[in-house]
């Protein structure tokens, strides 16, 4: 914990949907779900108009639908989701150079390398004000809620304090310095870092249910619940002592596993179980140091010693063995094992303290999966389900994707199915649009891509991205 209210919090309110209400402006105000569409799907992200019925992130679409029939249910547009969070850090590398993104819609910024007495807790409250209309006029109308304070717990309690009250429009939150303790005392055990569903039910039956109860308890009874380490962390929390650094991504440190071999391989199945492997050994180093990797990189080295590497930059971080050895084996792929191979390597970098929210890509069968989507394969083109949808050339329409139509100009696929394909047509900045519906194979209809915002980020925007 800083003497000064020194590390800021920024997180997008409802960032999907308000992406798509932004670009389609007969949702304004109305309640819209971005996730899966299908029957197995899930919530990504719900804007306040449908939170008001009860519908939140994770929760089944299905049961999204039953408590919120009339709102409009969205499979998601990443590109138009990517490109606004670009837009929103860079935004934010003019602070300071020191910006630790946790997911698309989230960062924290060291305001100790910005330009702001960071002493001054008025100057400090004008600069997140001033933050906030500088990322909405970027965005072209995205809010967002920004919290100050002299931690990373107490920056992110003061974000999650500032999230819009109706009718209210002062998303800036600043924890004074000195008043830490008290602004915890009563929030919900879970406000503490780290604290899950699962700690929070073991502390619930201890009676702990706010972080002052946790303060209030016993170092002995802490201890002997959590155990050692995340007792006394708990406790060191519950009292405000936070000491996590803001970590710039650009600092990618790496955890990775080789194999070096007594013969070369050639054999591609059992190239695949060693990367299989090593990507089990890594992901269970990662998870014990507790952290999240967006980069995954697969090297080999080949009989003539030339090193070969290739990485995947997933949009969200992750500390699934699935999804890294989905990535690493996908890297191997691309690998022509013809003149044999000495060493395979599996590594991870690009760290976040924080799982990513959970994504959601369109696949094939047009159903929302909540897969990391692969947005970056150097030294390839890239070969995401987004990738695949941009250049497919059928007709596919997925509901909320951008159309544009010869004579009807630019829209969004409001339904489809039996061969017919209903468009709303408006954009970003346009009147409510009309409806009107096709054949599914209108030549004169397309699928498109998202209006690009006005605002391009100053190269270079970001070394991952
Ligand atoms: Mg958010």
């Amino acid at each position: 914990m800083r003497r000064t209210a020194s590390i800021l919090h920024l997180d997008m309110d409802a960032f999907f949907a308000s992406v798509e209400q932004r670009d389609k402006p007969s949702l304004a105000g109305r309640p819209v779900i971005v996730g899966g569409t299908g029957g197995r799907g899930v919530v990504a992200t719900a804007s306040y108009e449908a939170r008001v019925f009860g519908v939140h992130s994770a929760m089944s679409s299905a049961q999204a639908r039953h408590l919120a029939p009339h709102a409009a249910f969205l499979a998601g547009r990443f590109g138009a989701y990517r490109e606004s969070s670009r837009v929103v850090m860079a935004t934010l590398r003019e602070l300071s150079p020191l910006v630790e993104p946790l997911s698309l819609d989230e960062a924290f910024v060291d305001l100790e390398q910005a330009d702001v007495d960071v002493a001054d807790v008025e100057a400090v409250h004008a600069l997140a004000t001033e933050l906030r209309s500088r990322v909405r006029d970027r965005t072209e109308g995205l809010g967002c809620s920004v919290g100050v304070g002299s931690s990373k717990f107490m920056a992110k309690v003061a974000s999650e304090l500032a999230k819009p009250r109706r009718g209210i429009d002062d998303q800036v939150e600043v924890v004074v310095p000195g008043a830490e303790l008290e602004t915890i005392a009563p929030l919900p055990a879970r406000a503490i870092p780290g604290v899950g569903p699962v700690a929070a039910a073991r502390l619930d039956k201890l009676g702990l249910r706010t972080v002052g109860d946790v303060r209030a308890a016993s170092m002995g009874e802490l201890v002997r619940e959590l155990g050692q380490s995340w007792g006394t962390g708990l406790a060191a929390l519950s009292r405000a002592e936070d000491d996590r650094p803001v970590v710039s991504s650009r600092v990618a440190k790496s955890i990775s596993v080789e194999d070096t071999f007594e013969h070369d391989l050639r054999d591609r199945p059992e190239c695949r179980a060693i990367v299989e492997r090593d990507a089990g050994l890594v992901c269970s180093r990662l998870r014990r140091s507790g952290q999240f990797a967006r980069t995954i990189t697969l090297k080999a080295k080949m009989a003539d010693f030339t090193v070969w590497t290739r990485s995947v930059t997933l949009e969200g971080a992750t500390d699934s063995v699935e999804r890294v050895t989905r990535a690493a084996v996908r890297l191997l792929d691309g690998l022509d094992l013809r003149e044999g191979v000495r060493l395979l390597g599996v590594g991870v970098s690009n760290f976040t303290t924080s799982a990513q929210e959970e994504l959601f890509v369109v696949g094939d069968d047009g159903e929302v999966h909540d897969e990391p989507v692969v947005t970056q394969e150097l030294g390839e083109v890239a070969s995401g389900p987004f990738g695949r949808r941009r250049s497919f050339d059928g007709r596919r329409w997925y509901p909320g994707g951008d159309v544009v139509h010869e004579d009807l100009g630019r829209g969004w696929v409001w339904g489809s199915g039996h061969g017919v394909v209903t468009c709303r047509f408006e954009f970003r900045g346009s009147p409510v649009g009309r409806v009107r519906s096709f054949d599914a194979d209108d030549a004169a209809l397309r699928p498109a891509e998202p209006l690009p915002l006005a605002w391009v980020p100053p190269e270079p925007v970001d070394v991952e991205e």
